[in-house]
Formats: C-alpha cells, sequence, structure tokens
C-alpha cells in the first residue's frame, strides 16, 4: 500500500497503448490502455501484480481516476492534432464500478479535456458486472446516455447470464485468449468461438477477440467474421509516441 500511494505520487505510472486491428479494413481503429509502473531499478511492473493490491486497499479509485485523465488528455492531444479517430479504451475494476460519482467524474473529465464521449470505450468484466447487477445497469445506461461505448471483457470467463447479454446496453464482446489460444489446433475451440461471434452479431454487438499472438489465428478469426483483434500479431501494448506510428 505504501508504494503503491508513493508510486501514485511521484508519478511513476505511466499507460501503454496496445492497437486493435479492425478486420475488414486493417486500420488500427482503437487502442487499450493498460497501466505500468515503472521503477527506476525494478524495471517495469505489470498491472497483474499491483491492481489486485490497487483494488483491495481502494487505491484503485485514485489510480484510476489517473488513468482516465491521461487517456482522455492524450486522445484530445491526438484529436487536436488532426489525427484519424481512435477509441481508446481504458479498463474499469468492480471497485470504481461502485464509486458513486464515477459518472460526474467521467463526465467532468472529458469537459475539462474537451473529448467526445465516443472516443472512450470503458471496459468491465461480466464478474464485475455481476457484482450487483441492477446498479450495474443503471451504470452502464448513464455511461450510454453520455455517449460512452462499453465492452464486456475477458468474455466467456466468468459467470455470466446470457439473459444480461440481452438487458446490459453493452457495444462491444471481448473474447478472452482462452479461446483464441491455438485455435488452429482446437476443434472445440473453433466451434466456440464460431458461435460467441455470430450470437453477438445477431444481438447487435461487436466482438474483438484478445491475444491474437499468429497470423494464422487472425485469419482463422477473419474467417469466421469477428469484427477486430488485439494482440501481439498487431503490436504489443507501447508508449502513446509509438501508437501514433501505427494511425
Ligand atoms: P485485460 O484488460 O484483459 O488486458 C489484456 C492483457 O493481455 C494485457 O495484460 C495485455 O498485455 C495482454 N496481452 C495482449 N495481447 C496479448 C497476446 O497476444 N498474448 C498474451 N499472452 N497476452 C496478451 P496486462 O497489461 O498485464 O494487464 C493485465 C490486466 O490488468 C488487464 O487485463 C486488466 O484487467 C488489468 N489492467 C490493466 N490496466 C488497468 C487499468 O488501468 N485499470 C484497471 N482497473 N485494470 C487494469
Ligand atoms: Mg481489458
Ligand atoms: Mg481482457
Amino acid at each position: 500500500e505504501t508504494w503503491l500511494r508513493y508510486a501514485l505520487k511521484r508519478q511513476e505510472f505511466e499507460v501503454y497503448y496496445q492497437p486493435k486491428q479492425t478486420l475488414m479494413t486493417g486500420r488500427i481503429a482503437g487502442a487499450e490502455a493498460l497501466i505500468r509502473r515503472c521503477h527506476p531499478e525494478q524495471g517495469y511492473i505489470s498491472p497483474g501484480r499491483f491492481v489486485p493490491l490497487a483494488e483491495e486497499t481502494g487505491l484503485i479509485v485514485p489510480i484510476g481516476e489517473w488513468v482516465l485523465r491521461t487517456v482522455c488528455e492524450q486522445s484530445a492531444r491526438w484529436r487536436q492534432q488532426g489525427l484519424p479517430p481512435v477509441q481508446i479504451s481504458v479498463n474499469l475494476s468492480s471497485v470504481q464500478l461502485n464509486q458513486p460519482n464515477l459518472c460526474q467524474t467521467l463526465e467532468r473529465i472529458l469537459q475539462e479535456v474537451d473529448l467526445p464521449a465516443h472516443y472512450l470505450e470503458l471496459e468491465v468484466t461480466e464478474t464485475a458486472l455481476m457484482q450487483d447487477v441492477d446498479s450495474a445497469l443503471r451504470l452502464l445506461h448513464q455511461f450510454k446516455d453520455q455517449g460512452i461505448q462499453v465492452a464486456l471483457d475477458d468474455f466467456g470467463t466468468g459467470y455470466a447470464s446470457l439473459g444480461y447479454l440481452r438487458e446490459l446496453p453493452i457495444d462491444t464482446l471481448k473474447i478472452d485468449t482462452c479461446f483464441v489460444r491455438g485455435i488452429a489446433q482446437d476443434p472445440k475451440n473453433q466451434v466456440i468461438l464460431r458461435r460467441i461471434i455470430a450470437l453477438a452479431h445477431d444481438l447487435d454487438l461487436a466482438v474483438v477477440a484478445e491475444g491474437v499472438e499468429q497470423a494464422e489465428e487472425m485469419e482463422i478469426l477473419k474467417s469466421y467474421g469477428c469484427d477486430a483483434i488485439q494482440g501481439f500479431w498487431v503490436g504489443i501494448p507501447m508508449q502513446a509516441g509509438d501508437l501514433v506510428q501505427h494511425f
């Protein structure tokens, strides 16, 4: 907890951006913001090692707000520079979803940096939403009213009820890495992927596949009609300056 506080105060966190490629056009139309901690001696520390602790201590609230502000400022800068529009996704933890002033915070940040809401997408996991479905529904409707897009992250790995897919006002399903890994040799994963993509499209949702590492995986997903892919094959998480080269 002490080092997390220090890291926030000393501005040792950094936002990396992982490009997302639209399969129809080959264009990089979005990126996911992923937090890193850069330490003078220990180098980069991945969020898997500190986000759970930040959630436990509640520090994810100020850290998450810092991520949102950093991303929106960056996105507004790119827009002012006249670069092609790129939607940036920010991960929200269940602790942030339970903050009563989350919507006001989002609105304030977007206003202060002068960024249209559709440039921002929020990623929430099904597990986080299922903790309190009624308030999650209210919250997602508020996002929708604000014009902010929502993606369901790590789809297929939590305890989601398919019934909620119908009710939740979400825009995108992000299919978890575990269904994409080794897909060429895994007939069961092929069935699951094909069916999830068809189901999502029938419900008017876009589909992003995560963890695409090989051209072969990309080709299979393309043949299934998957809308976009993210993963090392398209690009690893990178600094903002490097992402611009992909626009
Ligand atoms: P996530 O949102 O599902 O993010 C995707 C993770 O998969 C990232 O790990 C990314 O680096 C990794 N990844 C991307 N492409 C590939 C690939 O081709 N192969 C493999 N093996 N992995 C790939 P990362 O950056 O370590 O983040 C882990 C998790 O930490 C994220 O999972 C997210 O849940 C959380 N996280 C990251 N940044 C934030 C943040 O700003 N706020 C919150 N609340 N959580 C965050
Ligand atoms: Mg994510
Ligand atoms: Mg994910």
